[in-house]
């Protein structure tokens, strides 16, 4: 079983990463930046209330993330493991998990954390991306195109672009992602960290991953 906890900076490629374990390792990902862009678009209580702090690239507060987490991992396909990316963001987050956690006898297996010391890396990464909003594959204008410009190369959906992965608000969501380095310190003391230089290819970032896991 893998409990993985996935940290780093906007445009880490901390998304790119949980796609290959999922399909490696079948596991389900929890992203909250996903939940919560799919309560906003629904309009939803959650989705409503939420919306105000995304919109301006700073954190939801604290009850309404844990509420959504604990949802979520009460559903059945978390038995086998899964992948937390974008959660916890704060240490008051951290502590909640662990609670959830113990009283479901889970226990973390490792925090991967990507990081990405240049910021211009990281602007460029993350104004240039587009996904896939079917399969949720991907893309970078640059770094890795669609065969056919604006469609997934999968099911040939029209990509989209994320409202906040804009120049200005990257520039907010790294002054929070540096809020975070609590959450970092957290798992360290539990011996459960592994940091990577998210600067390097894809695969070597990913076969790096799987030598943390222990992994073939
Ligand atoms: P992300 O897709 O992880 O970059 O998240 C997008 C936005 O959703 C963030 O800028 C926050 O406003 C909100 N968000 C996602 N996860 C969390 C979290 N764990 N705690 C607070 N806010 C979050």
């Amino acid at each position: 079983m893998l409990n993985l906890i996935l940290m780093g900076p906007p445009g880490a490629g901390k998304g790119t990463q949980a796609q290959k374990l999922i399909a490696e390792f079948s596991l389900p990902q929890i992203a909250t930046g996903d939940i919560l862009r799919a309560a906003k678009s629904a309009g939803t209580p959650l989705g409503k209330q939420a919306a105000g702090f995304m919109d301006i690239g700073k954190l939801v507060p604290d009850e309404l993330v844990i509420g959504l987490v604990e949802e979520r991992l009460g559903q059945p396909d978390t038995q086998s493991g899964f992948i937390l990316d974008g959660f916890p963001r704060t240490v008051a987050q951290a502590e909640s998990l662990g609670a959830m956690l113990e009283r479901r006898q889970l226990p973390i297996t490792r925090v991967i954390v990507i990081d990405v010391a240049d910021k211009q890396a990281l602007i460029d990464r993350v104004t240039g991306r587009w996904s896939c909003p079917v399969c949720k594959t991907p893309y970078h204008v640059t770094g890795a195109p669609p065969k056919v410009a604006g469609r997934c190369d999968n099911d040939g959906a029209a990509l989209v672009q994320r409202a906040d992965d804009t120049a200005e608000k990257l520039t907010r969501r790294l002054a929070e992602y540096e809020q975070t380095k609590p959450v970092i310190d957290f798992y360290a003391r539990q011996g459960k960290v592994t940091e990577l230089d998210g600067q390097q290819a894809p695969e070597q970032v990913y076969a790096q991953i799987k030598q943390a896991l222990g992994a073939p």
